[in-house]
């Protein structure tokens, strides 16, 4: 379905709960050079906005990135991490990593959420990769076959690559948002999307966002990802 603004909506699948799971790709392009990943906490809609606010600002004909502004709706709409299942869809990709096993959602100690209030622990599901929207997620990387790949969190406040991701664009990245770059998110992150990609020597980044009110998201973290988006453009400028 073509869209304004130079952009194509198509369903990929549906969530357990079935809800619609929607990719945006710029309708020229016959390639993708990358694919932006958001909302795969549903308890973290503000990276779902921070997509959405690069379609809006971003015309179609300007980039060859796909857009999933929202992997995990079910989580979305109640307000939850995980989805329909109960299942923490990063923890759920079928990676060497991946544990049958509870593990923590965050690395613990982390101030912004307390323990009180929510869980720390993650279900993996049943098996690896058995969420519809995990595999509707993987048949989505394979067709597209990004060169980069990018997946939108918070509140880490961090820049975690792959080893495969290019170090200079993550240093643009990182550079214009004034965000550090590590390694790793610091603690283990079994069955996550970052981990799957390791196995597979693709370039992947872990954007976590903080925790802040949208506007000051936008200015912050928009600049470096238009900029990533849209090089063609930039260049010309
Ligand atoms: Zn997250």
């Amino acid at each position: 379905m073509q869209i304004a603004n130079g952009w194509t909506q198509q369903e990929i699948g549906r969530s357990r709960g079935g809800l619609p799971l929607e990719v945006y790709r710029p309708a020229g392009a016959d390639t993708i050079d990358g694919l932006l990943i958001a909302g795969i906490h549903g308890e973290e809609p503000e990276t779902l906005l921070l997509a959405r606010r690069l379609l809006e600002r971003i015309d179609g004909a300007d980039t060859r990135w796909a857009i999933l502004p929202c992997a995990n709706p079910d989580g979305v709409v109640r307000g939850v991490r995980q989805n329909a299942a109960g299942v923490d869809l990063n923890r759920n990709f079928p990676s060497t990593s991946w544990q049958p096993d509870h593990s923590f959602t965050y690395p613990p100690g982390t101030p912004v959420r307390k323990r009180e209030y929510r869980t720390n622990r993650s279900s993996p599901g049943e098996s690896p990769g058995s969420e519809p929207e995990t595999k509707a997620l993987i048949a989505l990387m394979e067709a597209l076959n990004p060169a980069l790949i990018i997946d939108l969190h918070s509140p880490l406040e961090l820049i975690a690559p792959t080893p495969a991701a290019n170090r200079e664009i993550v240093q643009q990245l990182a550079t214009a948002a004034g965000l550090t770059v590590q390694p790793d998110i610091g603690s283990p992150t079994p069955g996550a999307l970052r981990d799957w990609c390791s196995d597979r020597g693709i370039a992947a980044i872990t954007y976590e966002v903080e925790h802040a009110p949208l506007p000051a998201l936008c200015e912050r973290h928009l600049p470096g990802l238009a900029m990533l988006l849209t090089p063609f453009r930039s260049a010309s400028r």
